[in-house]
């Protein structure tokens, strides 16, 4: 391994004010709309990883709140479904609007309980939950042209469970579609970042949403399970890794339940030599080092065409001596802490196993603070397609960097893969990009672009990367029976 030396000029630290955040010292369950204590009285701090502090203690909901929460749901469903589509919608689009009003709190909460930096809970994860209701709250009252003009109803109680790497954009992309089609929802966020989607309980506290339209019921991976195995949910959408989203599978099979999964990735970022190099290299840092590489669709392996691989790998590695790796509520800082110890754990021993397979690791020198979590972002060369950091999800910020000579070849190998979530082209020509992109197995394809995400498109995986899409009118589809 070679370590990078420091560049040497300095930015002044422009940290973000806390002063405006709010936090109560500790969380309930909201069910029935109301924040209430777990009957088995389990609570349990979550921590910020850039500093290993608790900011909160949180309730975890056992199996008789979810049973509660069921219940509540279940109570309050068929006046939900017998609204108007436009009253519906009326809802969605205050809880859009108070989303946009807590904006800032929202965007600090995210980054201090999950490590993201603030640049991006601020322009991304936050803004994008806004709009993921505002695009919602227009379906509800035109939910049959989302589906080709047949008639159709809400599933009744869905069960959601979502990770830890975009908590409040990922509560809105399920909750919103959810609600608009009629449906009361009942959503597990993660372990270690549950206070967004709390936040988001107040907010719907606040939006006056009927009492049971929706619960949140944070917890760990015993909570999913339980959730999933509770009697009386007629739908389940579960966004996170291939493995739990197989056992959720397994517990579902011959219930009569609809499922829709969003699993993990290996994608495919594909460099053609008549690219624009440095636009590429841009798109490639975006791909893999943003949010730390926690993405599903990260473009993990990198495929450079032979001609133009050194030339790019060189303004790669010169491009990622300039990311500034630390505090997440910097607004300078591009790449924060690693979630958890757990994730860091598993990031480590996979970059260890790479490099004993034979890829050769650049990570960038930085310096971090002592405590808290963190990865320096990293460049693996010398990769081959049978090594497990070419094969395995890494969720880091890690890229793998693989070659290939022609277009056919490029496809090839990036179809070589049990994954199938997104894939970036980068080409200056047209007709390349369209015909591989017709080629690739993959749900998302971007053109010179990476990880661009908007409420209008659909988002979904082919293979292991599970079943079902969300966002646009696609998204409408799971969470409706349609005759
Ligand atoms: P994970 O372990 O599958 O956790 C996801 C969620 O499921 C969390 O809320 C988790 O709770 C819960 N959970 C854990 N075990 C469960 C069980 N047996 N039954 C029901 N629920 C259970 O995944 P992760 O490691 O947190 O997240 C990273 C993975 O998610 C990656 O593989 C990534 O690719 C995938 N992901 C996919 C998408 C997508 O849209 N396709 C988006 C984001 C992430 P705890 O947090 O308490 O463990
Ligand atoms: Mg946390």
């Amino acid at each position: 391994m070679s370590v990078r030396t420091k560049i040497v000029w300095e930015y002044a630290p422009a940290p973000e004010s806390t002063d405006h955040v709010r936090l109560r010292e500790d969380y309930g369950l909201f069910i029935g709309g109301e924040f209430r204590a777990p009957l088995d009285g389990r609570r349990e701090p979550t921590i910020n990883p850039a500093t290993e502090e608790p900011i909160a203690q949180v309730a975890w909901a056992g199996e008789a709140d979810l049973r509660a929460a069921v219940e509540a749901a279940r109570g309050a469903q068929s006046a939900w479904a017998a609204l108007p589509g436009r009253e519906r919608g009326k809802y969605l689009f205050r809880i859009a609007r108070l989303i946009q009003e807590r904006a800032r709190e929202l965007a600090v909460v995210e980054t201090m309980d999950g490590g993201k930096p603030l640049r991006e809970s601020r322009d991304v994860d936050v803004p994008l939950a806004a709009a993921h209701f505002f695009h919602y709250a227009g379906w509800a009252d035109k939910l049959s042209y989302g589906v080709g003009g047949r008639s159709v109803a809400p599933m009744g109680v869905v069960g959601q469970i979502v990770p830890w790497n975009f908590p409040l954009l990922m509560a809105a992309w399920k909750l919103a579609p959810a609600l608009a089609c009629g449906n009361t929802a009942i959503l597990k966020p993660a372990e270690t970042t549950p206070l967004t989607a709390l936040l988001l309980a107040e907010i719907i506290q606040e939006a006056e949403l009927p009492a049971g339209v929706v619960a949140i019921v944070p917890g760990d991976g015993a909570t999913g399970a339980a959730l999933v195995r509770s009697e009386g949910i007629d739908k389940f959408a579960f966004t996170g890794s291939t493995g739990v989203g197989r056992d959720i599978q397994a517990a579902l099979a011959g219930k009569k339940i609809g499922l829709t999964l969003e699993l993990g990735g290996k994608s495919a970022n594909i460099v053609f030599e008549d690219a624009a190099l440095d636009q590429a290299v841009e798109g490639i840092v975006n791909g893999i080092f943003f949010n730390q590489g926690h993405v599903c669709c990260a473009g993990s392996r990198l495929f450079i065409q032979e001609s133009v691989a050194d030339e790019v790998v060189t303004k790669l590695w010169d491009r990622m001596g300039r990311l500034r790796v630390g505090d997440p509520l910097d607004k300078n800082t591009d790449v924060g802490a690693i979630n958890s110890a757990e994730q860091l754990e598993r990031i480590e021993a996979l970059v260890a196993a790479g490099e004993e397979e034979g890829a050769v690791r650049r990570s960038i020198a930085c310096d971090v603070p002592e405590r808290g979590y963190w990865f320096a972002p990293t460049l693996l060369t010398e990769v081959s397609p049978a090594h497990r950091v070419a094969v395995e999800e890494i969720f880091g910020p890690v890229v793998s960097v693989l070659t290939f000579r022609t277009q056919a070849e490029a496809i090839e190998k990036a179809n070589n893969s049990r994954y199938g979530l997104a894939a970036g082209i980068w080409t200056d020509k047209g007709a390349k990009a369209f015909e591989v992109a017709s080629a690739l197995q993959a749900g998302v394809i971007w053109q010179n672009t990476y990880n661009h995400f908007d409420p209008t498109a659909a988002f979904g995986g082919y293979k292991e990367s599970g079943f079902g899409r969300e966002g646009g009118p696609a998204g409408l589809r799971p969470y409706l029976r349609v005759s």
